[in-house]
């Protein structure tokens, strides 16, 4: 036994030792093992927050807020996207459905038919269209802002003076939302003093402002003068707003109108949005500074005289009101170009007649 007893003493040095070394060896594999996937981690980390430019960053911060919960309702109510359920969802669909946006079965379910609804709500009224309905997107949609949606059925058309056809823009053809016309110009810019001016910012597309500054040369020259703009390009924007304000001040000077009946009565003085030809950057209101009515000057009689000599028409009389939707507005006047004019004062046709003449003076050939 004693033999043994000193055997062992012997023996755990070296035991100790090799445990040791062993411990030392494991520890070693494991730790540069750890090393290497926190190294690949970390390079991970540091590219995946910046992938490219085209990826938006706000999908990054999203991700929290895809409601497969409940939050508290002490918080603040987060943005609604793709994948969120429940009733705030279904407040959504309802709301979206009311204004017309949304089609689908009002479910709770934030799918794609609710995302798309979400991005025409947002692209109709000038909000980023992501499809995500967040805090600003929530705001305007439960707001007096939120207009009943308008369906945008012409193509986009940027050159207002292409092809054979005059450019027609009435209730009936609508103009895309984001239309905007070539070549703008600021009036002021060319005409300087010729003209005054409601809006020294005025803008029209430059042929039409050539035109226009011919014209009132020869008018100057026959001694008729002065003559103010009073309206020229507006963007479809522009007139959305304009339409907006217009609805919600009659909703809040009459807390029994609903709605679609203050839409009804804004549609009297206020083109839809898409519907003005003041879009077409070709249009523009004349007047005389200081005066009231527009048809009892020599203005007007010069105008309506000579206006088709410079590729103008008096775009909306009286006598056509039934086709053109509008009242008499003899400050109003289009750029067609001299031959159209011409035409059209020869046939006494108004806009809407002339061009369904020409498309079919066109089929014949
Ligand atoms: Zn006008």
């Amino acid at each position: 036994m004693p033999q043994r007893k000193t055997r062992r003493k012997q023996r755990s040095p070296y035991l100790f030792m090799a445990l040791a070394v062993i411990l030392l060896v494991v520890g070693l594999v494991i730790g540069s093992r750890a090393m290497n996937a926190w190294n690949a981690y970390t390079a991970a980390a540091a590219v995946t927050p910046t992938p490219s430019p085209t990826v938006r960053p706000i999908a990054v911060t999203q991700a929290p807020d895809l409601v497969t919960f409940t939050p508290p309702p002490t918080a603040t109510p987060g943005p609604l996207s793709s994948g969120a359920s429940g009733e705030r969802v279904t407040q959504l669909q309802q709301r979206l459905k009311e204004l017309g946006f949304y089609q689908g079965s009002v479910d709770g379910q934030f799918g794609s038919g609710t995302k798309s609804a979400v991005r025409a709500f947002q692209k109709q009224h000038g909000l980023d269209d992501d499809g995500i309905a967040g805090a600003k997107t929530l705001a305007v949609l439960y707001s007096d802002q939120a207009a009943a949606y308008q369906p945008t059925p012409t193509p986009k058309v940027d050159d207002t003076l292409a092809g054979d056809i005059p450019l027609l823009v009435n209730k009936w053809n609508k103009l895309p939302d984001d239309f905007v016309p070539a070549d703008l110009v600021t009036i002021r810019d060319v005409a300087g003093d010729l003209l005054q001016y409601d809006d020294k910012t005025f803008q029209g597309v430059r042929e039409a402002v050539d035109a226009l500054v011919r014209m009132i040369q020869a008018a100057k020259a026959d001694g008729i003068t002065p003559w103010k703009v009073g309206g020229a390009y507006r963007t479809i924007k522009d007139q959305q707003r304009i339409f907006n304000n217009r609805v919600s001040r009659y909703m809040q000077n009459d807390s029994e109108l609903t709605r679609s009946q203050a839409i009804s009565r804004t549609r009297l003085t206020v083109a839809d949005p898409g519907c003005s030809e003041h879009h077409t950057g070709l249009a523009f209101d004349l007047n005389v500074p200081n005066t009231e009515a527009f048809v009892d000057t020599a203005q007007y009689l010069w105008l309506n005289a000579h206006c088709w000599d410079y590729g103008f028409i008096m775009r909306y009389t009286d006598e056509k009101e039934d086709i053109t939707g509008i009242i008499g507005e003899e400050w109003h006047v289009r750029y067609v170009g001299i031959d159209h004019a011409h035409k059209m004062r020869e046939l006494d046709y108004c806009l809407e007649e002339y061009v369904e003449y020409l498309k079919q003076q066109l089929s014949n050939n």
